[in-house]
């Protein structure tokens, strides 16, 4: 079997296949691009549902045998940023670096692992002008009096090129040949965008130099240049959240294909993957409804990225998400149950190494390959907990089985971005020491079980009592 995965361009579910056109260190490569973060203001969680989903087909792809390059990019330049860098008088790298930081802190947090380039949109003006002075020299950009440079969609068009392969446009009933300068416009009409704003006083010293004069790039451009430069004109995956299809995305292709800097024959991206968007308690997230969350207000209340991230990867990626704090709870209440059950097996494997077991990391792979049903999936891990809390109480399971198990929730916890916190991880000589500790209680041999304390204390962990028995914690 192989992995299928729904593409946003022929809008059905593909088997995935690279283009093979980048060099691969273990199994086929894979250039993956996810639209990152505009950092004006720390990201909610509905931006980290998109950077969760994006991280877990990272992960699973590397899983499946892939050699993924991922890069997401920052967006440290675009309209919000340029209107909150006015209010605030900071410098424009004053004030994207806070957000910067923050997110890749929060981004961490949420068991996201750092994207393997992460380039900066002010670190790639001369890469923007080069692809803007390539689309003017095909005829499909023009210059306005004010500096400013567009995109010509009717020219486009007019090229043999479609605009409109990721939402199905009514040429006719739109306003073709409008224009239109803000970043963010309006979903339904087509209009030429900007691809270099000329420098307006509003902008303070935001302004590169170009060859249309002082100015700063328009949003989508900044994508279409910083995803090449690293990837290469043609690459194999592009994700992002579903809001950003329809222009961004559309513009992108535009943008890039229009530049005519593919091989023959070739795309832009080959596939395109759309993370649905999130609800709170049913709605858009919004400040003045209450129900605006971001990572730090979570973590305020107590929960745990790696709570969140559980919840988070709960739903299928094409599905509207209802986040909700009772949710947020059941997420708690499941990850401890499998926390519990996985403690259980590790104590009764006892460090023993065996290989994963076969037959669960199968049923899980053959659910994931299906688009990522992860409610397969889940079905699977929870059936999986039941048999295993069983075959515990009933002391039915050896130690051989025990720690074949533990191998394959390892594997498994890691494509879902669960691993065990290293609180349990203890090495097995540590358990060994522990367990020497409960024989010599047993045996009343205290002083032996205070040194042997002492010695697991030596070797920087604790022990603490608990009614469950002994627990071992970093100290
Ligand atoms: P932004 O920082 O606004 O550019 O957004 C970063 C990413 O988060 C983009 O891929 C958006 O599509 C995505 N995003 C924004 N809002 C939501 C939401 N409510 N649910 C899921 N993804 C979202
Ligand atoms: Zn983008």
């Amino acid at each position: 079997m192989a992995l299928r995965l729904f593409n946003s361009l022929s809008k059905q579910i593909e088997v995935f296949e690279p283009l093979g056109l980048r060099e691969a260190g273990g199994g086929p490569a894979v250039g993956m691009y996810c639209c990152g973060p505009t950092v004006y203001d720390y990201g909610h969680i509905g931006n980290f549902r998109t950077f969760v989903c994006a991280d877990l087909v990272r992960r699973y792809l590397a899983f499946r045998g892939f050699s993924v390059t991922y890069v997401m990019n920052i967006t440290d330049v675009e309209d919000k940023i340029i209107r909150r860098v006015r209010e605030t008088g900071k410098t424009l790298r004053e004030f994207t670096g806070v957000y910067e930081k923050a997110f890749l802190e929060d981004l961490a947090t949420v068991g996201c692992r750092a994207p393997d380039h992460l380039p900066r949109a002010t670190e790639y003006i001369p890469q923007i002008i080069e692809l803007i002075g390539k689309l003017e020299q095909r005829g499909v950009a023009y210059r306005t009096d004010d500096g400013s440079v567009w995109f010509n969609i009717s020219k486009y068009r007019a090229c043999g090129c479609r605009y409109g392969v990721l939402k199905e446009l009514d040429f006719e009933n739109m306003r073709a040949g409008a224009r239109v300068a803000a970043d963010e416009y309006e979903k339904e009409s087509v209009a030429d965008f900007a691809l270099w704003k000329g420098r307006v006083p509003e902008d303070g010293d935001v302004f590169w130099n170009s060859p249309w004069g002082e100015g700063r790039p328009g949003w989508h451009i900044e994508c279409s240049a910083m995803s090449m430069a690293v990837l290469g004109p043609s690459f194999d995956l592009h994700l992002g959240g579903e809001d950003l299809a329809f222009p961004h995305h559309e513009d992108e292709i535009a943008q890039s294909e229009g530049a005519g800097v593919q091989a023959p024959g070739r795309p832009f991206v080959k596939h395109w993957v759309h993370c649905a968007h999130l609800l709170v308690d049913g709605k858009k997230m919004s400040k003045s409804l209450g129900n605006f969350f971001t990572i730090r207000d979570l973590a305020g209340k107590g929960y745990q990225g790696r709570e969140i991230r559980q919840l988070l990867v709960s739903s299928h990626y094409r599905e509207t998400f209802n986040f909700t704090l009772e949710g947020l709870q059941g997420a708690r209440t499941a990850l401890r149950r499998i926390d519990e059950c996985v403690q259980k097996l590790i104590e009764l494997a006892a460090g023993t190494i065996a290989d994963p077991d076969s037959e669960f990391i199968g049923r899980f792979t053959e659910a994931m390959d299906d688009d990522l049903n992860v409610s397969r999936a889940w079905a699977v891990i929870f059936d999986w907990v039941r048999e295993m809390n069983r075959t515990l109480t009933n002391r039915e399971l050896t130690v051989g089985k025990a720690a074949s198990a533990v191998a394959a929730w390892d594997r498994i916890s890691g494509v879902l971005g669960l691993e065990r916190p290293v609180e349990s991880q203890a090495p097995a000589e540590i358990f060994a020491l522990a367990e020497a500790r409960v024989a010599a209680k047993k045996s009343r041999d205290f002083a032996r079980a205070d040194a042997l304390r002492e010695e697991i204390r030596l070797q920087g962990w604790v022990v603490e009592d608990t009614p469950k028995g002994p627990k071992l914690k970093r100290a």
